[in-house]
């Protein structure tokens, strides 16, 4: 029997299991999709996502690897784009060289991965015991996290889902040569209920992502990258061209974009990552958040390991203190997409941005994990943006 068996070998799977391999522990990684596998996501990796690569001593390899980035450009209508410098460390890199780079640590620390799928969560004497499998049967573990992402099973299974809400959105995406002049910025274009943002890779590619409720997705039948290029040029207006864009490689897809959990924490499990609660995409605060939610799950595991009489009250701390991140990083994320969302918002805080390159810091420093989000939220500061 393993310590521990973690379900999903993302971000915050992988590194979950880094950690307490590297801390002696028995631990198998259960994983549904053959590595390297492609992952919906803009591929941007905040300040913040680095520092705690760094901290898993995994930094070093992933630059040698990825494009820096310089900032931001926002691309508001009405407006000429406003470009936001991060304060620097921001990186861009492809899901499968980064999830990659943490799998392959944890294995390196003595992690043993399963290809598998996991059906079922296993009960006994009233915990979690383990998990069902399509192929290798029942694997049973001391502890399980659940790491296996938005709509996560073992969520569903240990009964800690909300149901999603209806006005949910689906993210379609890929990577594409032909969008020049990126000059490391980030883009990112937004309108009522959709967004599409281009991250530069190395080399000529881009990331494109666009983000759309299901209604739009539904009107495009079938012509995905139509739809897609439409909605590209609707957002983006006259600042850029999609003529000559072109995909490289296979078109990705995910939704519905939503998933809330009760608790991030049940007898004898835990949840980590996207499987504890999701934040809205458009501020890139996911891996960040999957990486520090890793942290705080593999220091619970090791605390509960060591001393079994503690298990219920770090678990329930475990619970809060995810449960207390995700709400303020979610608050954060809702103010930038209604900041994006309303014009006269979008043109105020643009502009607002612009003139002061402190305001634009204090925003991207907590967007990037670098401050806490109550930085932004407090009320002194949000006036400065809207009033
Ligand atoms: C459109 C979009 C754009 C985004 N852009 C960014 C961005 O630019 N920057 C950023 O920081 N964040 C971004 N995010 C968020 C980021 O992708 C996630 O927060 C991050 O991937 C979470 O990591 P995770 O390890 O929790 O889950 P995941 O990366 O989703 O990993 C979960 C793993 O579990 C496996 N799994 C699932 N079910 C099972 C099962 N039943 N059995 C076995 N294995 C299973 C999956 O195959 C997967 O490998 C974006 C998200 C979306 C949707």
């Amino acid at each position: 029997m393993a310590d521990v068996l973690v379900v999903g070998a993302g971000p915050a799977g992988a590194a979950t299991a880094l950690r307490l391999a590297r801390a002696g522990l028995d631990v198998t990684i259960l994983e549904r999709s053959r590595f390297p596998r492609r992952k919906v996501c803009g591929e941007y990796l905040s300040a913040g996502a680095v520092a705690a690569l760094d901290e898993l001593e995994l930094g070093e390899a992933v630059r040698a690897v990825a494009a820096p980035l310089q900032g931001v450009r926002l691309v508001v209508p009405g407006l000429e784009p406003v470009a936001l410098r991060f304060p620097g460390g921001a990186l861009s890199l492809a899901r499968e060289r980064l999830d990659g780079a943490i799998l392959d640590a944890a294995i390196a620390a003595g992690a043993r991965l399963v290809y598998d799928h996991a059906l079922d969560v296993t009960f006994a004497r009233g915990r979690v015991a383990g998990v069902r499998t399509a192929a290798s049967g029942d694997l049973s573990a001391r502890f399980v996290v659940g790491a296996d992402g938005i709509g996560s099973l073992v969520a569903r299974k240990v009964g800690a889902v909300h149901p999603v809400g209806a006005r949910a959105r689906y993210a379609v995406g890929g990577h594409y040569s032909g969008l020049p002049d990126l000059n490391g910025f980030v883009e990112m274009y937004a309108g009522a209920g959709a967004y599409f943002a281009i991250n530069p890779l190395s080399g000529d590619l881009a990331n494109v992502m666009v983000v759309v409720r299901k209604p739009a997705l539904a009107a495009w039948s079938g012509a995905v990258d139509e739809g897609m290029r439409g909605k590209a040029a609707e957002l983006g207006g006259a600042h850029r061209d999609f003529s000559r864009a072109a995909r490289v490689g296979p078109r990705a897809s995910i939704g519905p974009l939503a998933h809330r959990v009760r608790s991030a924490s049940a007898p004898g499990a835990l949840l980590a990552g996207d499987a504890a609660g999701f934040v809205n995409p458009f501020t890139g605060q996911g891996i960040y958040l999957a990486l520090r939610c890793a942290e705080r799950a593999a220091a619970t595991l090791l605390r509960a390991l060591q001393k079994p009489g503690d298990e219920s009250a770090s678990f329930a701390e475990y619970a809060r203190a995810v449960a207390s991140e995700l709400r303020s990083r979610a608050r954060l994320a809702a103010l930038v997409d209604t900041l994006v969302e309303v014009p006269f918002f979008a043109r105020r805080a643009a502009a607002r941005l612009d003139r002061s390159p402190q305001l634009a810091a204090v925003l991207l420093d907590a967007l990037g994990g670098a401050a806490s989000p109550r930085t932004v939220l407090r009320p002194g500061t949000l006036r400065r943006l809207l009033v």
